[in-house]
């Protein structure tokens, strides 16, 4: 395989560093100029603020939040918004920048962004979080716009909070303008498919990659790591396809039957415990640790950043990873999980099956007209499996992993719209 020395690392554990890294491997091995290394490498803009919300007890909370637009080169900028206690600049730059990569990825004309607050959502009441996502949606009122940045879901965020955000950004301006926001519900102009569409994404991901592999998905074997939006219906979706999900997780701890455990039932445990798979009977409780470290063909990280690092990467014992999550592997276990021979479907590529169809949202209320979820899920499944031939015929091409092919294929896109559009 094709080494190129990667970029010095100080802090594992920081996402920014980890895009970084491989963004340099990419840029060497497709040889782009300084200009537009230095170009890319860099936020567009970066915006931070602070939000004064009255709490339930009449208090006031400061809390802070944060808009990065990695690029507006193919569009305008595309990302979501976490809602999340450990939200800090790094972590939303690295996120913008892997949005940027996504959506050149799947080739959809956006840039990329993300948003922030620093709060925590499961201690907060429902008007708590509206009133901070009201004020979030004014305080960006420069920023947001349906040609201009478009955000989404994330982390501790959902169709709820993507409501309230087009009902604010609307009132300011007299009218309602639902293509200012992806993810919303359905009756407010949300697409059919948007809430399962990163988890499907990962499904098609897993299943085109099984195929390469030589993996018979009705003999495999499946750990899922995170259990919220992503993760269940990963799980749900490769279960109905034939795959065994023999481990599952969330805060409250990782869930093990040998047996496989039904998907269905957990998901329904899960909505009436409130988010929390804890006291979840049919299976054996084990450690988070030990859930990435089951023997079992397939793993899918769909909770947050650097979970594999190298000090557990060793202990990998799958055949494939396909990130759920964004940033969920390190840029030192990389060359640990190339050495052992293991494939990753890479974060922006495999979950970018959510952006995806928040861009036929966008496109939908932009026509103001409804696609059936058949056509939906049909077009995504296109995307995500060409993009994944793709990234797989790169990887090929240039003798190297699939995550580093990923890379080249956006930079190289980016690149050079960047060339034909030119700078000052
Ligand atoms: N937050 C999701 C992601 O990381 C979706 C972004 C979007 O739909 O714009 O891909």
């Amino acid at each position: 395989m094709a080494y190129i020395e990667p970029a010095p690392i100080k802090d594992e554990q920081n996402p920014f560093e980890a895009m970084m890294s491989r963004f340099h491997i990419a840029s060497q091995i497709l040889g782009i100029d300084d200009e537009v290394y230095n170009v890319l490498k860099n936020p567009a803009k970066q915006v931070i603020v602070s939000l004064p919300i009255t709490m339930d007890d009449g208090s006031i909370k400061v809390f802070e939040g944060f808009r990065v637009i990695h690029s507006n080169i193919l569009g305008p900028s595309k990302g979501g918004i976490r809602f999340d206690p450990g939200v800090h600049l790094d972590e939303v730059k690295a996120l913008a920048a892997w949005m940027t990569w996504k959506c050149a990825v799947v080739d959809i004309p956006y840039g990329g962004a993300k948003g922030g607050i620093r709060c925590n959502p499961r201690e907060m009441s429902s008007g708590e979080i509206e009133r901070l996502t009201r004020a979030y949606t004014l305080s960006m009122l420069e920023i947001f716009g349906p040609d201009r940045d478009i955000p989404a879901p994330d982390m501790g965020t959902g169709p709820r909070e993507m409501a309230w955000l087009m009902d604010e950004y609307s009132r300011t301006q007299g009218m309602t303008i639902n293509s200012v926001v992806t993810g919303k519900p359905l009756v407010l102009g949300g697409s059919l498919g948007r809430t399962e569409a990163t988890g499907r994404g990962v499904m098609v991901s897993a299943l085109a990659a099984m195929e390469k592999l030589k993996i018979n998905p009705y003999k495999a074997t499946c750990a899922v790591q995170g259990f919220g939006n992503v993760g269940s219906y990963a799980a749900l979706l490769l279960e109905e396809r034939g795959v065994k999900i023999v481990a599952i997780s969330d805060l409250s701890g990782a869930y093990y039957n040998e047996n496989g455990i039904d998907i269905e039932a957990a998901r329904k445990y899960n909505e009436q415990n409130k988010g929390s798979l804890e006291g979840f009977k049919d299976a054996e409780v084990i450690g988070g640790e030990d859930l990435l470290a089951l023997d079992v063909d397939v793993l899918v990280p769909a909770a947050t950043e650097d979970v594999i690092t190298s000090h557990n990467v060793n202990n990998i014992k799958a055949k494939l990873i396909v990130e759920g999550a964004n940033g969920p592997t390190s840029a030192k276990a990389d060359t640990v999980i190339a050495d052992k021979g293991i494939m990753v479907a890479p974060d922006i590529l495999a979950n970018a099956g959510g952006v995806t169809v928040s861009y036929f949202e966008w496109v939908q209320n932009r026509l103001g007209y409804k696609w059936t979820g058949e056509r939906v899920n049909r077009r995504s499944d296109r995307i995500m499996k060409d993009a994944f031939d793709n990234v797989y015929r790169t990887s090929q091409e240039y003798d190297v992993s699939m995550r580093i092919a990923a890379y080249i294929v956006a930079i190289d896109k980016v690149a050079k719209t960047y060339k034909f559009r030119g700078g000052y």
